[in-house]
């Protein structure tokens, strides 16, 4: 018998050295997923270049024509094919990997593209007298020719992926590959305000059509930034959006962040960038829900864009090809960072409500100037369930009383943000007149943060107040209620809610905040049963805490339809003035607008 030829196996084909065309499509695999990872190589090196212009052109979702225009510092002719060739960069000299202070530095996306694509550069370095140009298609290199350009570097790329259908075929469609180069565009140009961006789908040849446009900022760098983020997130966003600068440990945070009162669905307007890169990163995600957890209700997301400098050694971001996750040295600095720079600028912030409701509404009376920009919906989606049942423990009144107007006679408060009580509508509005308007308070709303706030000062003081109930009340509980309820019972004495296990499923409620007065203690155990149990594992003891404060607070206000004398209006107005964070309630609507004199005028054509 012949003993078995090592090379001839139905398995198993011999190990071979791969071509650098082959190598180079491998890694274009991770390098370039789409159009616009393309794009973002490309713009990432005019960006290296000290580019203070950047053009991007791009037909049919870029899969057909990608062209990058800049007027940085060129490439010198006789390094043009260097610059196509693997693991060539003049970003590093490689003997320092995590010392990075450029976009680039894999030497991988020229000749990655040039691998899955028709690429052509044309450069003229800086100082040279002429300008060259090189090709490559399907990684075989074309002779270097001259070419005419005044200045900077034009990068062509033509037909991606044509090499490799099977990655054409994962493409969507023009629009959704427009769509993300569009967003990629975006997340630079607020990155780089003192740089100039076009855009233009130049589909079907010609000039095109400008998409995108923005011209290079002047002044120091957070006006350059707010005026920047203004274009591109909008003015409301700009009009509504706290200054965030902090500084610790070697980490410092810059930004802008909105009030929790203009306030979105979805994260999709939470811009993150680390040493000028775009990233998405699970630690800003956390840090932001942390910092906002206070104020807005878990279905609402803040928007803001917040930038992160660091030492280029505290921060890996060579952990993802794309580039856009990064790995903290110290994930608990940047963390805490952020967290505080955010609670800080939002307790400044003091009362101090979104002024975008108040736009957006008179913006409906007047359809032409309606503010473009995503704005808070006042949508009641997000109301905690209960709001929508009126309590027991409170003398509710009908509706049919709704249309009753409480005319409250007051001399006017002149110097007081908030006004004097001047009436109240539909058992649930005050209206207050200040020397230059009008405010409108939700009752309600105000009312519940109010509470939650004088919950939180308990909390930190001595604890919550308890009042033992007169008769205790039992309250069943679904079985794994029971559970979760009964073994965070130390937590909940804190907050004077007193509960002790009655045998089977059922439970006894022996004191409850003294805050809140008469309570349902069935709707209140059952409440912060629910908060347990949504509450993920991850969070800190700190924010499960204060959701679970605020879920009580809910139980201590006034309900809309209460009828309020006029001392009660006006304490209340008064408290809110003197009271951190009042401006928004706990799910972070605001608690209050306000209506300038000014834009009453222009509702009556005035003005
Ligand atoms: P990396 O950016 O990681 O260095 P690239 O393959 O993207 O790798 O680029 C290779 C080199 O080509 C860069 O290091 C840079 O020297 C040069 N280069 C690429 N694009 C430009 C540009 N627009 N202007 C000037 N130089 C460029
Ligand atoms: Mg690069």
């Amino acid at each position: 018998m012949n003993a078995p030829d090592p090379n001839i196996s139905a398995n198993r084909a011999p190990i071979r050295q791969l071509d650098d065309a082959a190598a180079n499509r491998i890694a274009a695999g991770e390098v370039v997923e789409r159009p616009a990872s393309a794009v973002k190589e490309l713009v990432e090196n005019a960006i290296d270049a000290n580019a203070t212009r950047i053009e991007v052109a791009y037909a049919d979702g870029g899969k057909t024509l990608l062209r990058v225009t800049d007027d940085g510092f060129g490439i010198p002719e006789d390094q043009l094919h260097l610059a196509l060739s693997r693991h060539a960069t003049s970003k590093i000299d490689g003997s320092d990997l995590l010392n990075i202070h450029t976009f680039g530095f894999r030497g991988e996306a020229l000749p990655s593209l040039g691998a899955v694509g028709r690429l052509t550069i044309t450069s003229r370095a800086e100082g040279s007298d002429g300008a060259a140009t090189i090709s490559v298609n399907g990684g075989a290199l074309d002779a270097l020719k001259p070419a005419a350009l005044s200045r900077g570097t034009v990068v062509e790329l033509r037909d991606l992926f044509h090499a490799t259908p099977a990655r054409l075929k994962f493409l969507r469609t023009d629009r959704s590959e427009s769509g993300a180069i569009i967003d990629v565009i975006k997340r630079l140009a607020m990155a780089e305000p003192l740089i100039g961006f076009t855009l233009r789908d130049v589909t079907g040849g010609g000039e095109g059509r400008v998409v995108f446009q923005v011209a290079p900022q002047t002044g120091d760098l957070f006006d350059a930034l707010h005026a920047r983020l203004a274009k591109i997130l909008g003015a409301d966003f700009a009009a509504n959006a706290l200054r965030i600068d902090a500084e610790r440990e070697g980490l410092a945070i810059t930004g802008f962040a909105s009030l929790p009162t203009y306030s979105r669905g979805s994260a999709a307007a939470q811009y993150m960038f680390v040493n000028g890169r775009p990233v998405r990163d699970k630690v800003f995600f956390g840090a932001i829900r942390g910092a906002y957890s206070d104020f807005l209700h878990r279905d609402r997301h803040p928007a803001l864009a917040l930038f992160l400098e660091c030492d280029p050694t505290l921060v890996d971001v060579n952990v993802h090809p794309a580039k856009s996750e990064v790995r903290f040295r110290d994930p608990g600095i940047a963390r805490g960072l952020i967290v505080t720079a955010l609670r800080h600028a939002l307790a400044d912030a003091g009362h101090r409500a979104s002024t975008t409701v108040a736009d957006a509404t008179l913006g409906a009376f007047r359809p032409e100037t309606a503010p473009a920009g995503a704005i808070y919906q006042m949508d009641r989606q997000s109301q905690p369930r209960y709001s929508a049942a009126p309590q027991a423990g409170f003398a509710e009144t009908q509706p049919s009383y709704s249309a009753r107007v409480e005319v409250v006679e007051t001399p006017v408060v002149a110097d007081q943000p908030l006004g004097a009580a001047r009436a109240q509508v539909h058992e649930n509005y005050v209206i207050a007149q200040t020397p230059d308007g009008i405010v409108i308070v939700d009752q309600h709303a105000a009312h519940e943060r109010l509470v939650y706030e004088r919950l939180k000062r308990q909390m930190a003081e001595n604890g919550v107040a308890a009042q033992a109930l007169l008769i205790p009340e039992i309250v069943e509980l679904a079985a794994d209620d029971h559970g979760r309820v009964l073994s965070a019972g130390d937590e909940l004495a804190g907050f004077g809610l007193v509960i002790e296990d009655f045998g089977g499923t059922a439970v006894c409620v022996r004191e409850t905040p003294a805050l809140l007065g008469e309570v349902n203690a069935a709707a209140l155990v059952n409440d912060i049963a629910d908060e347990l149990a949504d509450l993920n594992q991850t969070q800190s003891v700190k924010d499960k805490l204060e959701a679970i404060l605020s879920r009580v607070a809910c139980h201590g206000s006034i309900r809309s339809g209460r009828v309020m004398r006029a001392e009660e209006m006006n304490a209340l107005l008064r408290e809110m003035e003197a009271t951190p964070h009042s401006g928004q309630c706990n799910h972070g609507r605001p608690t209050y607008v306000e209506l300038k004199l000014h834009d009453i005028e222009k509702l009556f054509g005035r003005r």
